[in-house]
């Protein structure tokens, strides 16, 4: 099938792009790494008048250490993020979650905000956004925004972006002493989508947890996080009993979808599992 007939801008700055925004408004679609867009256009599932592609914006695909955090441009490809040496270090949930995107070919062209911007709640990079309670930075004609990420997420496919709003970057705050990080998911087979996957994100003392931050993906229809598990995991050593303990209120957290990938009461096993995976490597 090839995609209904759409108008083609390749514009040299963010103002031309935002310029172009507004004039098409909802007619018009960012293209960037193109990697969900273009098979959605070729299967007809969006059919927009013009593609406005924002791979020849300047200054998009940075990736640095900023005061107010370390700042990921909208741009920077899944791959150069994964081999970064500043987001190992700052970022390292999201340098773990990385190589779990798709395919090597996709995360060569697949960017940071393209991933954000589509929102699939089996996707990780928004799950780790969300574990880390990160910042998305949007720019719209006159106007820039910083988006709490837990507020930019609204649903399956769907944010809090604008009418003519771009996303420019995220931003991850930085991080404490005693802060670690794990990234694990499962999913049937290496590239495809999680059918769970868990960003945690936990200040560890001595061995016990003092706070822990655990959100999923692939389990409803935004990341999820798990109050509940969380509060049972805080303030103590978790021995296998803590850990069954927080996997039993993980029941009360999750609320997962059924598909004909797994259904609910598998996505429950997954996400103890998973549970159990991360807070052993988090404690070692
Ligand atoms: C076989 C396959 C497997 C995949 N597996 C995974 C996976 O396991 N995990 C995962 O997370 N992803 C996966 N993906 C998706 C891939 O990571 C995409 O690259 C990503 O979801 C979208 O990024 P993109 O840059 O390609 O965006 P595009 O496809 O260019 O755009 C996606 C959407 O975001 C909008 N958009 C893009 N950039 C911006 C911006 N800066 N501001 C505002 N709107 C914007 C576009 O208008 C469009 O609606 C997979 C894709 C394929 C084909």
């Amino acid at each position: 099938m090839k995609p209904v007939p759409f108008a083609y801008h390749r514009p040299a700055s963010l103002d031309e792009a935002l310029a172009l925004m507004e004039r098409y408004g909802a007619d018009g679609r960012v293209l960037a790494g193109g990697q969900s867009l273009v098979p959605a256009l070729n299967m007809r599932l969006a059919a927009p008048a013009a593609l406005i592609d924002i791979n020849r914006l300047p200054g998009l695909d940075g990736i640095s250490l900023e005061p107010e955090g370390l700042v990921i441009g909208a741009l920077a490809r899944h791959e150069a993020v994964e081999a970064s040496p500043l987001v190992a270090r700052h970022a390292p949930l999201i340098a773990q979650a990385m190589p779990h995107v798709g395919h090597r070919a996709i995360r060569t062209r697949g960017t940071v905000g393209g991933t954000v911007a589509l929102a699939d709640p089996a996707a990780e990079l928004p799950a780790c956004l969300v574990a880390l309670d990160a910042i998305v930075r949007v720019t719209g004609r006159g106007s820039r925004r910083d988006i709490p990420v837990q507020r930019f997420f609204r649903g399956i496919y769907t944010t809090d972006l604008a009418p003519g709003e771009i996303v420019t970057a995220v931003v991850a705050l930085p991080i404490g002493p005693g802060w670690r990080s794990r990234f694990t998911e499962l999913a049937r087979r290496h590239g495809d989508y999680a059918l769970v996957g868990l960003a945690a994100h936990c200040r560890v003392e001595g061995g016990v947890i003092r706070e822990a931050r655990l959100a999923f993906c692939g389990v409803g229809a935004t990341p999820v996080r798990a109050s509940r598990a969380e509060a049972t995991l805080s303030g103590r050593r978790p021995d296998a009993d803590v850990v069954a303990e927080a996997g039993r209120a993980l029941d009360a957290d999750l609320d997962p979808p059924g598909d004909v990938h797994a259904s609910p009461a598998l996505r429950r096993h997954l996400a103890r599992v998973l549970l159990a995976r991360a807070v052993a490597q988090i404690v070692t």
